[in-house]
């Protein structure tokens, strides 16, 4: 008598996790030229953004909405995710804009 291997079911779908709906996801100034002007650039204060070689990796603020993880043990939602995200996507500048 053989046994067959139970197939993973194929419907399974993980959700995605979208990084801006974490607590962890902070938004920095980085300043530009004179330090009289600065941009804004995301960090993951867990410290899950890394470069190749370590370093710790800074995002573009408008693109945030774009940083997501399959997995990710540090996240901590900050609520409604659907109403966040949609909030954050009409709100966020559509390029790397100046302050100062
Ligand atoms: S802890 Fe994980 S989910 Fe949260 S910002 Fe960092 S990488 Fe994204």
């Amino acid at each position: 008598m053989s046994q067959t291997a139970q197939a993973e079911p194929r419907t399974a779908t993980r959700q995605k996790i979208y990084c801006a709906n974490c607590k962890n996801c902070k938004l920095v100034p980085s300043p530009v030229d004179d330090d009289t002007r600065y941009v804004l650039r995301v960090r993951c204060a867990a410290g899950k953004w890394r470069k190749r070689l370590g370093d710790e990796k800074l995002y573009k603020y408008f693109t945030v909405i774009r940083r997501s993880m399959d997995e990710c043990d540090s996240y901590e939602p900050m609520g409604d995710e659907d109403e966040f995200l949609q909030d954050l996507k009409r709100n966020l500048p559509i390029n790397d804009e100046v302050y100062g």
